[in-house]
């Protein structure tokens, strides 16, 4: 076996809409969401070893679970069991993204532990097999899978390519407050929302924002009425110079502007920082592929 280190990164999942749109009798709730990410990370590595074993470090590691309960382990066992590998690894995550934060940290996670666990072990899964083990750990794990933007539907299953996004950046501001994704659906039995899908190339951030105004995020009300942070947190993003559209991603508390120019960006950026010190405020581009290291 080759002495190899292999590593990739585990970018921010930012859902530009969610919207809720029933509910299974199991209590799991159908979403359609659009699905793109932002350029800013989490990274995982592996090197082989005899065992499984997961070192964290990052700004945030210490937010974060044990480490067995950590889905990047859950992943690499997932893995070992279905393939049947009988080999280790030493796997390192560096946590940089807010945890319970709608970002979808620990699903990029173990989405990024999937990838470079296959190429350690050289197991080529077949693309379905891979997918359905990555739905069995969370409901993101498999658009972070996928690693594009993309519609997603069902309960998180159904993912169909979104048509060209434009260029854009985002403002990214979480206040330091953790949500359960399970406790925000909860308090959601509200009327369902419609799919908001389109179909049509966006050419502009300004043009993506006119498209996005006729959807949100329909768990934005339970969310803020447990954090009501939340509302403080867009009104400042709304009030920011240059900003097409402020919104919250997942199931909160992180909230993001779009913005068409990255000075824009960075310079509400630096504003928010300044007037709000307590809060995790990053300038990041959108990103439609992550696959591609340059978008
Ligand atoms: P989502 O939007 O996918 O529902 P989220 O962005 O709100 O998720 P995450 O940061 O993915 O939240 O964390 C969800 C929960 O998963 C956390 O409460 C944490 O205890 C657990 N977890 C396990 N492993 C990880 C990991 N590697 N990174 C982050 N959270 C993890």
């Amino acid at each position: 076996m080759a002495d190899r280190t292999v590593s990739t990164i585990a970018p921010a999942k930012i859902n530009l809409y969610l919207h809720v749109v029933g509910e299974r009798s199991d209590g799991y709730h159908f979403l359609d969401s659009l699905v793109a990410f932002a350029g800013i990370q989490d990274l995982v590595s592996a090197a082989p070893a005899k065992n499984l074993c997961l070192a964290i470090d990052g700004p945030f590691s210490a937010g974060l679970p044990e480490a067995n309960d950590n889905l990047v382990l859950r992943a690499a066992r997932e893995l070992t069991e279905t393939w049947d590998v009988g080999k280790g690894a030493a796997i390192r995550l560096t946590k940089r993204l807010p945890v319970a934060a709608g970002m979808g940290g620990g699903s990029a996670d173990a989405a990024a532990a999937l990838k470079i666990l296959s190429q350690l072990w050289n197991l080529n899964p077949a693309n379905d097999a891979l997918m359905d083990l990555a739905l069995r750990l969370g409901a993101d794990v498999p658009v972070c899978l996928n690693g594009q933007a993309a519609f997603v539907g069902g309960i998180g299953e159904e993912i169909t390519a979104a048509p060209p996004l434009p260029p854009a950046w985002l403002v990214l501001v979480n206040p330091g407050v953790a949500l359960s994704t399970a406790e925000v659906f909860s308090r959601c039995n509200g009327d369902f929302s419609r799919q908001a899908r389109f179909t049509d190339a966006v050419a502009t951030a300004e043009e993506l924002a006119a498209v996005l105004q006729t959807s949100g995020n329909d768990l934005t009300e339970a969310a803020t009425a447990l954090e009501p942070v939340i509302g403080d947190v867009l009104a400042a993003l709304k009030a920011s110079q240059g900003v097409l559209l402020a919104r919250m991603t997942g199931s909160g508390s992180t909230c993001f502007g779009l913005f068409a120019d990255p000075a824009a960006a960075k310079q509400a950026a630096t504003a928010l920082t300044q007037n709000h010190s307590k809060w995790w405020v990053k300038a990041a581009s959108l990103v439609s592929d992550t696959t591609r290291p340059s978008s």
